[in-house]
């Protein structure tokens, strides 16, 4: 039966890219060699980190002025090496859920940290859009996709200030104007490729500003002028985010992942909106094209949802557990017709129980 894997992440992967990656464990590029038993140095393997730097910059419409680093730690580890880099006086955040809390939680252990706005005050069902951007800050940080509640930037702020963005749930899957942020993170597992990288871009003019002496890995400086192989990088991880990146080119581009996510978004929500069983958990206008939560009105009825879903092949539908309910993760590799299944089964679960 086939599986329809709405996996908040790790998430769906696309399948060409899976099977590439697949025979690169076995035979990488027809050398007789595992990619796993080759060294990181090999022409080869430098090859795969120039091409997976560089596509990163070429899907993001960045120029020389910028850099692209694939490092370890995940999104977890920017949270902390971002205010290391970039902050000597203080920094703004805005808090829109568990990760960005976190980000501020990390970024306090630096230094002055003001969250200039919140949503918690309604269980961070919406994005705020009231705040001042202190022009005396170091930066602004914010988190465009919230993966645990659901809420997405639509509209980015307008700072003077540097824009600091972790974009772990929402890399690659729209047009952004990424030359209006100074420093974007992304741990991989979601749009990108394997769990074990992180993609850090930045412009290269915010660094070297805080005077600080950092340890060689947590210093973004030493990480580009070693061309992101300080270390042995996690070249798999490294390979298949690659792919990846090489898929959504090969096939048209952000401006057609973007097309994709918006017809699955609105098949989605429509759902939602129209069916007397469930309803969405956000405020409409912010809701997120990568995961849309919503719940079951009547949970006396959620083992028969739960048994259809299962009938139907649907994966991963589950709520994080801090917040229940559940969460349709479309990221870029799922396909439509998944959500069409999912949707198929809402409605046929109303047909019976409304
Ligand atoms: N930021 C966001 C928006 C996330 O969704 C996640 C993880 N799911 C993280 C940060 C933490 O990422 P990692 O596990 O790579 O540290």
């Amino acid at each position: 039966m086939k599986i329809h894997n709405f996996s908040a992440g790790p998430g769906i992967l696309p399948h060409d890219v899976l099977r590439k990656a697949a025979e690169s464990v076995i035979d990488f590029n027809n050398s007789g060699l595992s990619l796993l038993e080759i060294s990181h140095r090999s022409a080869d393997f430098e090859q795969v980190m120039q091409q997976a730097r560089s596509l990163a910059k070429e899907l993001l419409e960045l120029g020389d002025d910028y850099e692209a680093l694939f490092l370890q730690g995940g999104a977890s580890l920017q949270f902390h090496m971002a205010p290391l880099n970039l902050l000597k006086n203080k920094a703004a955040y805005i808090n829109t859920g568990n990760w960005a809390s976190e980000a501020i939680a990390e970024a306090r252990k630096v230094g002055e940290v003001n969250v200039i706005a919140s949503s918690e005050d309604r269980k961070f069902t919406y994005i705020p859009t009231k705040y001042t951007i202190p022009i005396d800050a170091d930066y602004l940080h914010i988190t465009s996709n919230n993966t645990i509640f659901g809420t997405q930037w639509k509209e980015f702020p307008q700072a003077e200030i540097p824009l600091v963005c972790d974009m772990s749930s929402d890399i690659f899957s729209r047009k952004i104007p990424a030359n209006q942020f100074s420093l974007i993170y992304a741990g991989a597992q979601k749009n990108m490729g394997p769990a074990g990288t992180t993609l850090v871009v930045f412009k290269k003019d915010i660094l070297g500003k805080t005077g600080r002496n950092l340890p060689k890995m947590l210093d973004y400086e030493l990480q580009y002028k070693k061309d992101s192989m300080f270390n042995t990088p996690p070249v798999f991880a490294v390979y298949a985010s690659m792919l990846t990146m090489q898929w959504i080119k090969d096939n048209g581009g952000i401006e057609w992942i973007e097309a994709l996510n918006k017809i699955k978004a609105k098949t989605f929500y429509n759902e939602v909106d129209s069916n007397p069983m469930f309803e969405g958990t956000v405020e409409k206008p912010f809701r997120s094209y990568m995961n849309g939560t919503f719940v079951l009105k009547n949970t006396a009825v959620e083992q028969e949802f739960e048994r259809m879903l299962k009938e139907a092949g649907i994966s991963g539908l589950k709520g994080h557990r801090s917040v229940g309910g559940y969460r349709c993760s479309m990221y870029n590799a799922l396909p439509l017709e998944s959500i069409k299944v999912l949707t198929n089964v809402m409605r046929e679960f109303a047909n019976k129980f409304a």
